[in-house]
């Protein structure tokens, strides 16, 4: 069994489906499990549906659902001419925007929005692009089966971000993915949308769809994750920052992880863990290059000292300064607990015997943050930040990369250094607008030069 999962740009018109179709009907013997995004900017356009009729622009609102109801339709109706489902799709996918309309207009009369309320309009996408893709599958002559993702993934109840119950996951997987697997026919499943406790509708957090693809090959011991996307694998950068960004042909685990999680979007960061703790490797390609190499990503790989460049723009550094933290036993812990309690995440963090840095990505709670940290000392809160990380295996090794990463920055200001115990991140806090240039720089350095 394989899984492979289709992001965005993969699936955006029924030409790129029809694409999908064509990969995966070359892998019928592996038996491909396969995992759909939304149609390229649904989602975003979805939750801007919501933000705007929630805000009282209820006709704007009302436009956009009209627009992507015709985008689903005209897709669905260019794959499926001909079909004896077409009607049948067409009623489905328009019913669900009849629903949406009825929510944008509960919105505008609540005036506000909850995360679970986001979660519901948001999930439509991925909900209604497993169908299209489903039915596509079909009438091409393969046995495609729609599974309603709520049914398999399970998740707590913290909407927009919510966490995998994997052993509720595994359990639903035998019991609807497998089946399809058993009798021959391809499982097609929508990303990122989840339910809790109660089939309530809930979300695994933005780009999330990677991550249902490696807890769904997780569940099911699949041979490989294959994630299918736009460009050509993980590459050395950003190519939008960095055009001349090269394909990484294999890379570890753990540098992957540590390139997702500072910046690399190609990967959702929670993608590797599933696929570490049952060791199945996962592969990045191509859905416009299919014959590419593509990226293999597993527990081995040719040891570099520098893999690739990450980079993560608008990020918020808290700094806490206190004399209390002279010898007190439990004070990191007490502080930490201040980001547990108000669900905030912390990336990058730096210690001395007085003051703690650490940055923040999502500031959405940072002034409950920054009260209770008052209680230990005096709290600075600096914006307009930003991370640099190079990522490689070897780069604690006695290498040179250390000292040639401070050299190619150049002299612009550090707001704060950290190398990780592993010693395979090395990463850089400085200001947000030098944030490209640093990469660019970077990348000349190590990927560009001739030695
Ligand atoms: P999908 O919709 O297929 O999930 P995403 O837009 O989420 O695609 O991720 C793919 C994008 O990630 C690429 O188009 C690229 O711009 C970006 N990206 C950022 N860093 C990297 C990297 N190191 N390697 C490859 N792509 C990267
Ligand atoms: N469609 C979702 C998003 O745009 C999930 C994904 O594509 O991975 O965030
Ligand atoms: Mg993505």
């Amino acid at each position: 069994m394989i899984v492979a999962k289709f992001g965005g740009t993969s699936v955006q018109d029924a030409d790129a489906i029809g694409r999908v179709i064509d990969i995966i009907g070359d892998k019928r013997a592996r038996q491909p499990i396969v995992i759909v995004s939304a149609l390229g900017g649904a989602t975003n356009v979805l939750l801007e549906i919501a933000h705007k009729a929630a805000g009282g622009e209820l006709l704007i609102a009302l436009h956009m659902i009209e627009q992507l109801r015709d985008r689903h339709l005209r897709e669905a109706n260019t794959l499926l001419q001909g079909s004896s489902e077409r009607e049948e799709i067409a009623a489905e996918v328009s019913a669900s925007f009849d629903e949406l309309a009825h929510l944008a207009e509960a919105f505008r009369t609540l005036g506000y929005l909850t995360p679970r309320s986001l979660d519901t309009v948001a999930a439509v996408g991925e909900l209604l692009s497993a169908q299209i893709v489903a039915a596509a599958f079909r009438h091409r002559g393969l046995p495609g089966v729609c599974i309603d993702a709520r049914d398999v993934m399970r998740t707590n109840d913290f909407f927009t971000r919510a966490e995998p119950d994997t052993d509720e996951i595994d359990r639903a997987a035998r019991e609807f993915i497998l089946p399809v697997i058993e009798r021959g026919s391809i499982a097609i499943m929508g990303g990122f949308v989840g339910s809790a406790p109660g089939r309530v509708t809930t979300t695994l957090g933005r780009g999330g769809s990677d991550y249902s693809a490696s807890l769904v090959g997780a569940a099911v011991a699949a041979e490989a994750i294959e994630i299918w996307t736009d460009v050509d694998g993980m590459l050395t950068a950003d190519p939008r920052i960095v055009p001349k960004a090269q394909l990484i042909e294999r890379i570890r685990f753990d540098e992957a992880a540590e390139l997702a999680s500072f910046g690399a979007k190609v990967l959702h960061p929670s993608t590797i863990a599933p696929a570490v703790q049952r060791g199945i490797p996962v592969y990045v390609f191509n859905s416009r290059n299919p014959s590419g190499r593509g990226t293999m990503i597993a527990f081995e790989a040719p040891r570099m000292a520098v893999r690739a460049i990450a980079g993560k723009r608008n990020t918020t550094v808290v700094k806490l300064r206190s004399a209390r933290m002279l010898l007190a036993p439990g004070f990191l812990r007490r502080v930490f607990e201040v980001f547990e309690t108000h669900r905030t995440s912390v990336d990058v963090v730096a210690t001395s015997e007085v003051s703690i840095s650490v940055t923040v990505d999502d500031p959405s709670n940072l002034d409950a943050v920054v009260a209770d940290l008052m209680e230990f000392g005096d709290v600075a809160v600096e914006r307009q930040r930003g991370i640099v990380a190079i990522v490689g295996a070897g780069i604690a090794d006695g290498s040179r990369a250390i000292a040639d990463a401070i050299a190619a920055i150049g002299a612009v200001p550090i707001h704060m250094a950290s190398l990780s115990a592993t010693g395979i991140n090395f990463t850089l806090v400085i200001d947000d607008e030098q944030v490209v240039p640093a990469m660019q720089r970077l990348h000349r350095t190590f990927f560009e030069s001739a030695a």
